[in-house]
């Protein structure tokens, strides 16, 4: 929301940077505090960040292999990679939230612009916001997310003026533990007009200090960037001698720079120059600001004192108060330096300051031809970037649509599957007992869920009606769509399309579809909708199908899946009494699987009998609460939903007969009839009273 951000930059009582030594303050440049202050006082707006190692892998040129085969490659080998190749990238940075629905709108955010794959994303560090501890907002939580949740390659900022040893090394480790990987050491900006300023005395002075510590204490764990300063950075004495202090900070172990903003791209390009000059010679990335707002923009400069080129600001006046139009000039400024900067052959990669707001960065970036809309999927499924899970390459199926929690669940795995799901009695699942984690929750509001799902709920056809409308994208009977069910945070898959008839006509029936894939029979691995891997493969996949039906019809469905030798089922209840499986002891089977030249068969997706038991918990534990709980406790509505957990049970069904059309449909539609046929008192009519005699005879299924 721009215009919320805007007014909250205009209140948020900037002060003119800190001591500037006497020194005329150069035209154009932005102080550091302002910037500084400017990144955490926009935080109304959410916004964060993810990228994994295996998916940007994937716009490597030299490297077609998108398959999670190969080992994690530490983020600065992979920009040299890009900078060898020629090839450009983009890296987003963003602030934290100041408030946990923030953080939730955020995260959202940063997996939509996951898809177009930054290198990395970058969360700043803000000492008076807690940026170390655990609360939602936190920076080190919201780089945790990132990494993990979103799939991002994540770089997490950490300032140490205001800070021991000891703290730094608290944060530092608790950053490791959370699998991320790369740290922009700074100083960070000392109290305000305080010309004597000491660091504590168990604290550091400078930025270099703390890349001599890290390197120290972590070694090469973690890949470490530091700030450099086009125009010199405004304490400085002079320009010159900011260089050799950038140069000391690289020279302590700091693998990359970023620099900060700058109007022009001469400024930037002179500044690479004399960097190479004085012997620094790794990556220099420039940091881009979009011009969102004339408001922002003076503010920013009135505050610091500083001046945007004449030449900019008088574009700008004709039109300062059209927030449009300020924001498509600086779509088209931006655009036009990026380019100068890409074009002077110095630049191979661009550092956005999204402030949260990523509508101008995204539109620099499509007019450069680097933001890509729908890149190659590696895996069916949504990867992480923790390091320590860049070789996953199974994973159950029931968690497709819920990859955090199956993400969450599996957090302390020393190892992860790759290849085969193996011995899956050995797999152990994590408790899922905070559904409530702010990433695991939903990204809705407790008003609009009701608004969705019910304010009040009479009966299960009210149930049964949220999901035909999930499905159907009908508006529920209060007038509301319906876009998330407990169980899918998100709107459907492209691939549940040509389902979705078929899903409307069970749901309605009161078989509530939680899961689905449909047959896939060797569509090239390119295919728009169910294509992943390397390019020139084939995938494949056997139709799915999960849902929740009445314990009553389970006598039905079993008889039924008597005349579908084909099919694999489980069959189970929120109490454990009931289990029914065809399947033979604890083997998984493979749904997902693709040919890719020059590999192994790749399997990334199976159905496993000992997690399903533990997903089994937690679809059930789904209908309590996220959506029981939307309700007084004993209230009518809760009583629906109870009674839906106690008296229903969960399916699961295969079809193994992957080259034909799924049968899946019709057991669950002749399961329905024969249902419906027992309760009227006769089997009369359709495919279940043709074949009566020999569904009534003895199941062959086993009860586990
Ligand atoms: C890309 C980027 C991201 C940023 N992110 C954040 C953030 O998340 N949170 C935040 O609070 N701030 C952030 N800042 C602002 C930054 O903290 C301030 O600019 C701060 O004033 C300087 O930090 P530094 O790491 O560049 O400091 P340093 O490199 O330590 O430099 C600080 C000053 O000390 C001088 N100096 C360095 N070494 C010596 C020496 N040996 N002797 C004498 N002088 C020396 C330098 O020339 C400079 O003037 C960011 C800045 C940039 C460019």
């Amino acid at each position: 929301m721009p215009g919320e951000s805007e007014s909250e930059l205009l209140s948020s009582g900037l002060t003119v940077s800190g001591p500037s030594n006497g020194r005329p303050r150069s035209p154009c440049r932005l102080s550091t505090n302002h910037l500084t202050v400017l990144r955490h006082n926009l935080s109304n707006n959410s916004l964060c960040s993810e990228q994994t190692g295996d998916e940007d892998e994937q716009s490597q040129p030299p490297s077609p292999d998108i398959l999670p085969t190969h080992k994690y490659r530490r983020l600065i080998d992979r920009i040299n990679d890009r900078i060898n190749a020629g090839s450009k990238f983009f890296s987003l940075e963003f602030f934290p939230p100041r408030t946990a629905n923030g953080a939730v709108n955020l995260i959202s955010k940063f997996d939509r612009l996951a898809l177009a794959r930054p290198l990395f994303c970058d969360i700043t560090w803000h000492p008076a916001g807690e940026p170390g501890s655990d609360s939602p907002t936190s920076s080190i939580t919201i780089a945790d997310t990132m990494v993990n949740y979103c799939g991002l390659e994540t770089m997490l900022h950490i300032t140490c003026c205001a800070m021991s040893k000891e703290e730094i090394l608290g944060h530092l480790k608790r950053a490791k533990r959370r699998g991320i990987k790369n740290i922009l050491a700074l100083r960070g900006d000392p109290p305000q007009n305080s010309d004597k300023w000491e660091p504590l005395a168990d604290g550091f002075r400078y930025a270099v200090d703390l890349v001599k510590f890290i390197r120290k204490e972590f070694e090469d764990y973690f890949v470490i960037a530091v700030a450099g300063y086009p125009e010199g950075h405004p304490d400085c004495p002079s320009y010159e001698e900011d260089l050799l202090h950038l140069r000391d900070k690289v020279n302590a172990g700091a693998d990359f720079i970023i620099t900060q903003l700058f109007f022009q791209a001469e400024t930037f390009i002179k500044f690479v120059r004399d960097c190479h000059n004085i012997g620094i010679t790794c990556p220099i990335i420039p940091g881009i600001l979009p011009i969102q707002a004339y408001q922002s923009l003076k503010h920013i400069v009135k505050l610091s004192g500083l001046e945007v080129p004449s030449v900019i600001m008088n574009e700008i006046l004709p039109f300062k108060d059209n927030d449009e139009a300020v924001r498509n000039y600086g779509i088209h400024q931006g655009t036009e330096m990026c380019r100068k900067l890409l074009d002077s052959g110095l630049v191979h990669g661009l550092h956005f300051y999204t402030l949260n707001r990523e509508v101008g960065t995204e539109q620099i970036l499509k007019n450069l031809g680097m933001w890509i809309e729908r890149p190659p999927r590696s895996l069916p499924w949504k990867t992480s970037a923790n390091h320590s899970r860049c070789n996953e390459g199974v994973r159950p199926i029931f968690w497709n649509s819920r990859p955090q929690s199956y993400i969450y669940r599996t957090s302390e795995w020393d190892e992860f599957p790759n290849g085969r799901w193996g011995n899956s009695s050995s797999a152990s699942f994590g408790e899922l007992d905070d559904y409530y984690l702010f990433y695991l929750k939903p990204r809705t509001s407790k008003d609009k869920l009701l608004e969705m799902w019910g304010t009040e709920l009479r009966s299960e056809q009210d149930v049964w009606q949220v999901f035909t409308c999930y499905l159907s994208g009908r508006k529920n009977k209060a007038g509301f769509q319906v876009t998330c069910t407990p169980w899918n945070d998100e709107p459907l898959m492209p691939e549940t399309n040509s389902m979705v008839e078929e899903l409307v006509k069970i749901n309605g029936f009161g078989n509530l579809s939680i899961n689905s894939q449909p047959r896939v029979n060797g569509l090239p691995s390119n295919d728009p909708v169910h294509g992943w891997g390397n390019p020139g493969g084939y995938v494949y996949q056997k139709a799915y199908l999960e849902f929740f039906t009445a314990k009553e019809n389970i006598e039905s469905l079993r008889a039924v899946l008597q005349l579908y030798p084909n099919v694999n089922y489980h069959i189970v209840n929120s109490q454990g009494d009931i289990y029914f499986t065809n399947c033979s002891g604890e083997h998984p089977i493979a749904v997902t699987w693709g040919i890719f030249p020059g590999k192994e068969v790749v399997q990334p997706t199976v159905v496993d009998p000992v997690a399903f038991q533990s997903w089994k918990v937690e679809a059930f534990g789904l209908w309590r609460e996220q959506w029981g709980k939307l309700y007084e406790d004993g209230s009518p509505s809760r009583a629906v939903i109870q009674n839906i957990i106690d008296n229903y049970c969960l399916v699961n069904l295969v079809d193994n007969d992957f080259p034909n059309e799924s049968c899946l449909f019709r057991v669950v539609n002749d399961m329905t009839e024969r249902k419906q046929v027992e309760k009227n008192g006769s089997l009369t009519n359709g495919s279940v009273a043709e074949t009566n005699g020999s569904v009534e005879s003895t199941p062959s299924d086993n009860k586990v």
